[in-house]
Order: C-alpha cells, then structure tokens, then sequence
C-alpha cells in the first residue's frame, strides 16, 4: 500500500520503482510520484527508531566520516560562502535584520563558521543529532542546543537548514515543530536536493525528492510569505549524461589540486565574486555551485519570511 503524499495528502500517488538502498533501515521502501503535486518520495516510510539510529551517527554511515581532507573542505566552505551571499541578497530586499540563527542539521558547521566570520556578532544556537559533530561547534562557540525541548519562544531572526529537509518523513509537521522559534518578519534558508534520484544510483539516504512544486505547496501551507526559489549548480540533464564529470580527467584534476597546484583550475567565473580563496574555487567549478539555473539543476534553494 502506498501512503498518502507528505505535501499534499494525495492518495493516488503511484510507484515507479523500487528504493534503491544498502542500509538495512531503507529495506521493503518502493519510490513513489505524486502527480497532485510533484513530489516523489519513499514509501512506505522506515520505522522512526531505524531512522533515529541511522541519523546519530549520520556522518559515518553517509559520509565516510567527517570531511577532513583540504579540498573537500574547500569545497564545502565555498559551498557555504555562496549560499551565505544567496541568503543576504534576499534578507537586503526584504529589510530583514539579522542578529540571532538557529540551523538544523549543521554537521561540523561549516556554514557557522563562515557566518560567524562574516557576523561575529551573531547569537548562534544549532541542532545536530550526530553527537560526534558537537565538540566541532563548541569550537566555533556555536550554543548546542536541542530543538525538541528548548527554543520554543519565538525569537530568532534567520533558520538554516541545508540538506536536512529530505531525510524527514513528515515534512510538515517537521518544518512547523523546526519554525516555532522563528520570529514573525524572520526568514527561512532551506536548500534540498533536486530529483537527485535521477542522477545518483542510490535513493539511501534521502526520503523526499522535491522540486519547486512541492517545496511551493509546503511553504504555502505552512503560511510562509515572500517565497523565492532556485536551481544551482549542474542542471539535471547534464547531471543525467553518463559524460558528466568525466572519472579520468575529475581523478587527475583532483590530484593535481591536491599537491597544490591550484592557480590553473581557480579561475573566477561570474558568480564566484566573493570566493578569494583559490581552492575554493577550484573545487566549485566542476559543479557550478556558483550558477543559478532556469530548469531543474542540483540543488533548490527556498527562502521565505514568517
Ligand atoms: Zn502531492
């Protein structure tokens, strides 16, 4: 039996295929379409307690651990400065001051760290169920915090969450309990996935698949007003070509970054403005992090006021 849509309540949503998996807790699931709404996600659901194990120690099971090498690192900090750039052209257009951030789900805080150096006085509290990543944002001074029980009083002036919001398996009810402490005027960053089962040969670990559509619907129904969103990095028909990031020559360019030699590949495309730092740049290229996109691409970014 499929399970109704977790944006839109269809109960017509139909399977197209098997979930593609190798974790345990991802066993028995089938990906369903939603044709109300657009939205593509696993059915039926794993069981809550699975998924629980399987997220406290998310960075090892996803990951391979936690990004430790210099260029993923650049990658992942030229990742983050972009989106800050992202979030702040919106919050200047709608007026909106920032002085206190929740985020959800920010791993070893990469985001928080570039923040924080841009904002250093910014009031930062974050939820992270992998405890492993805590002494990281200790660190950066970021305050631990655990969003079921506290931050209820709605306070804070910007929510990020990055990569979270496809591993739910209630959206709703997630966004609405993750919003509470978001004040009225506040602004929401959500970035996700695009239909990223199109062009990876796994599902695991991902539950939901939006695109607009669907992220528009969520947001519309949980009240969230000035919504804007878009494509970034790589479009999905390119990421669909078995050409794409050719192995040979992204294996050699890799290496080659790796033992310094940088300058060649860190050319400053449009769009990579603000990225000084040369490996950055090397590192986002490929991927095109620094490019909106009018169709379908890797990544959605949302951005909404309460
Ligand atoms: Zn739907």
């Amino acid at each position: 039996m499929i399970g109704s849509c977790p944006i839109c309540n269809n109960t017509q949503a139909k399977v197209h295929a098997a979930y593609r998996h190798s974790h345990a807790s991802f066993a028995g699931l089938n990906r369903a379409h939603c044709d109300a709404c657009g939205m593509v996600f696993a059915s039926p659901m794993p069981a809550e307690a699975a998924l629980k194990d399987y997220n406290t120690s998310y960075f090892s099971s996803a990951h391979d651990g936690l990004a430790n090498n210099a260029s993923t690192v650049a990658f992942f900090s030229g990742l983050s400065r972009l989106r800050i750039a992202h979030i702040e052209r919106y919050l200047e257009i709608h007026h909106i001051d920032v002085s206190s951030v929740f985020e959800l789900g920010p791993g070893s805080g990469v985001f928080a760290r570039n923040w924080l150096e841009k904002h250093p006085k910014t009031k930062y509290a974050a939820s992270e169920t992998d405890h492993s990543c805590h002494p990281y944002l200790h660190q950066l001074g970021v305050n631990v915090v655990d969003n079921s029980v506290e931050f209820k009083p709605p306070a804070t002036d910007l929510i990020v969450m990055s990569h979270v919001l496809e591993h739910v398996t209630n959206p709703i009810k997630f966004l609405s309990d993750a919003t509470q402490c978001l004040r009225k005027g506040g602004a929401l960053f959500i970035e996700v996935p695009c239909r990223d089962y199109e062009h990876k040969s796994q599902d695991e670990p991902h539950l939901l698949f939006f695109d607009k559509e669907p992220m528009q619907g969520l947001l519309g129904q949980l009240g969230f007003n000035n919504i804007s969103l878009s494509y970034h990095g790589v479009r999905l028909n390119r990421l669909r070509s078995p050409f794409f990031l050719h192995a040979k020559w992204m294996a050699l360019r890799s290496k080659l970054i790796r033992f310094g030699i940088v300058r060649p590949f860190a050319r400053r495309y449009p769009g990579m403005e603000i990225l000084n730092d040369p490996s950055e740049r090397a590192m986002i290229a490929p991927f095109q992090a620094h490019t909106e996109s009018d169709t379908p691409a890797w990544w959605l970014r949302a951005l909404a006021t309460k």
